[in-house]
């Protein structure tokens, strides 16, 4: 942490002097000039003008006593007295003994005995008076992160303004640096060596702090902000960086990304720009899996801008956030259904559907859940669409059976964040009860992160929901880290494969082989296999003959409208 302060510490504070004598204020000037920037006043009035103009920026006041208008005893009361102002520290200039007690009562920090004789001295009280501010408020404000030294968090949004105050026209970059799957890392190495993974990055860090200057706190386990003046190297230095760093640790499996909005705005509050910083960050998220966007290296980490594209992005985010609601009333939601075709016999025979929602906006088109259903992850708007979208394939469950005289079965996504309403049970009883269902038509899909995620709470939840008789699938399966241990103790009727593994079974055998592994699981915990995202002939055939039990993918259909699939209904017959 004191590298850091350092950086703080090097930039040239503002000093005032009081004095009404000119002959005075030039000599203390000439003393305190050598490491400040200085201004003067000629009495207590003109000061305090002074001092309110320059309240957010100025360092340290050097005060006489005796003056015309208003004198130093006056100031120091006023000053004392004000929220703001009092965190300014003062130093009273006096040749009278009896004046230095008075005045320290009245909230000065020192005092410099005239004549000025002793420069040297004069210069370290000024210093050691401004550093003890300045500390003085860092303490009250907050504490340094223990294992990394590095600042917390609010601690450094304060410092990062102050930054702002003393160099307004330095151009600065917000930066986000980020753990790919850090809570891996912890599962697979223990705790103490996360922490010292986020130690070694701290360090790295403030190495990185005391050439170019500048601050950084860790605002979470595994992330950390950084606010550096603008450069344009982040390329080299990056990569060179997170090269040394992943051959010191010796594990290619640590990954870093980076998120940078550089020049960043400071017209807008410091916490808005590293919340753009983070939307960079987070655009990486497990890229080094897809091994897409900036990615190099053998250590495959990464980094990318906020750029004009991820503000627009941004904005439409927003959009879709604040049209939700009327969207809704306004039916312009749209449930699609995907066939899933059970390939264990000779024909394919179709066994159920998935219900995936589709956004048919009136002027931005079609959007695919992709685009929203993270947005509304995150803000608890997903509740409401989710429920619209499980009311919806129940009716539709209900209207099939009506009309063909035979059950398929729908299963519908269920997010994270629902598996944590105490009420969910009650709400899928109560949807399946109004279309006069028997829960077992009803499938639930569950991503398996959400497994990961939290998994004595979801056990338990799952358990409740197959012993009403819903049958639930867990999704994804492979884009998670379920242990074998963790797999066997879970309650589920079907594991869904990650579409990932699918898409280059034909070209590339290690997915073959792993898919395979998949089967071996399931068959262990003697449940179906369901494939998703098969396209080709090719796909299907390899994945029957790996013993894949029922296959979902634009091979058959894409996600059609209900009354398309009537169609497929018709001719199962
Ligand atoms: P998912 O649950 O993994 O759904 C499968 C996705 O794969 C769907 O994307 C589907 O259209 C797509 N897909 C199916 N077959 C193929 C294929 O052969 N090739 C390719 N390339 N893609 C295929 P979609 O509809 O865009 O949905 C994306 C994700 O959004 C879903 O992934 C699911 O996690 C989420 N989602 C969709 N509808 C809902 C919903 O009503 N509620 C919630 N909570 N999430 C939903
Ligand atoms: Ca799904
Ligand atoms: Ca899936």
């Amino acid at each position: 942490m004191k590298e850091n302060l350092i950086n703080i510490k090097n930039i040239r504070r503002k000093v005032l002097i009081v004095d009404d004598e000119p002959i005075n204020r030039r000599l203390l000037g000439f003393i305190v000039d050598r490491d400040f920037d200085v201004i003067y006043a000629e009495n207590g009035m003109q000061a305090l003008e002074i001092i309110k103009e320059n309240e957010k920026t100025l360092s340290l006041i050097l005060l006489d006593l005796l003056m015309p208008e208003m004198n130093g005893y006056e100031l120091l009361k006023l000053l004392h007295t004000d929220p703001e102002l009092r965190r300014i520290p003062v130093i009273v200039l006096t040749s009278e003994k009896s004046a230095e007690v008075e005045s320290l009562q009245l909230g000065a920090a020192d005092f410099i005995p005239k004549p000025y004789d002793m420069p040297e001295v004069i210069l370290a009280r000024v210093h050691r008076s401004i550093e003890l501010a300045e500390d003085n408020i860092i303490i009250n404000e907050t504490e340094k992160d223990g294992l990394t030294g590095l600042y917390t968090k609010s601690f450094f949004y304060q410092y990062a303004k102050q930054h702002d105050h003393y160099s307004p026209n330095q151009k600065m970059d917000a930066l986000v640096l980020n753990v790919n799957r850090f809570h891996i890392i912890n599962e697979l190495y223990g705790r103490a060596y996360g922490d010292m993974v986020l130690q070694k990055i701290g360090e790295k860090i403030s190495n990185v702090l005391d050439e170019v200057g500048g601050i950084a706190c860790r605002c979470e386990s595994d992330t950390f902000f950084i606010y550096i003046p603008h450069r344009d190297d982040y390329a080299e230095s990056f990569t060179e960086n997170a090269e040394l760093f992943a051959a010191e640790l010796e594990n290619p499996r640590i990954n870093l990304r980076l998120g940078i909005y550089e020049n960043a705005d400071k017209s807008t509050d410091i916490e808005q720009r590293f919340d753009k910083a983070m939307l960079a960050c987070n655009k990486l998220r497990g890229s080094h899996t897809l091994n897409t966007g900036n990615t190099f290296g053998a250590y495959k980490t990464s980094y990318t801008y906020y750029d004009t594209q991820l503000h627009e992005k941004e904005l439409y985010s927003e959009r879709l956030i604040s049209e939700m609601d009327k969207a809704l009333d306004e039916k312009q939601f749209k449930v699609f259904y995907q066939p899933k075709y059970n390939i264990k016999g000779e024909k394919p025979v179709l066994v159920s559907a998935e219900a995936l929602i589709r956004w048919v906006h009136p002027e931005l088109g079609t959007i695919s859940p992709g685009a929203f259903i993270p947005l509304f992850e995150g803000n608890g708007l997903i509740h409401k669409l989710d429920r619209y979208v499980w009311r919806s394939a129940a009716e539709q469950i209900k209207i099939w059976k009506d009309k063909y005289g035979v059950s398929v079965p729908v299963s519908v996504n269920v997010s994270r964040i629902d598996i944590y309403d105490p009420n969910l049970e009650n709400e899928l009883l109560t949807i399946v009860a109004e279309n006069s269902l028997q829960p077992s038509e009803y499938l639930l899909e569950i991503t398996e992160s959400a497994y990961t995620d939290n998994s004595h709470q979801i056990v338990e939840t799952v358990k409740k929901l197959r012993a009403d008789g819903f049958r639930v699938e867990m999704d994804d399966f492979g884009s998670g880290y379920s242990s074998l241990n963790m797999l066997s103790a879970l309650p589920i009727d079907a594991l869904k494969l990650d579409m990932q593994f699918i898409k280059n079974i034909a070209e590339n055998n290690k997915d073959y082989r792993m898919v395979e592994l998949m089967v071996d699981i399931a068959k262990f915990l003697s449940v179906p296999v369901i494939a998703e995202g098969v396209e080709t002939e090719q796909q299907y055939m390899l994945l029957k003959q790996a013993g894949c039990d029922i296959i979902q993918g634009y091979y058959f259909s894409k996600p059609i409208p209900p009354e398309e699939f009537n169609l497929l209904i018709e001719n199962e017959k």
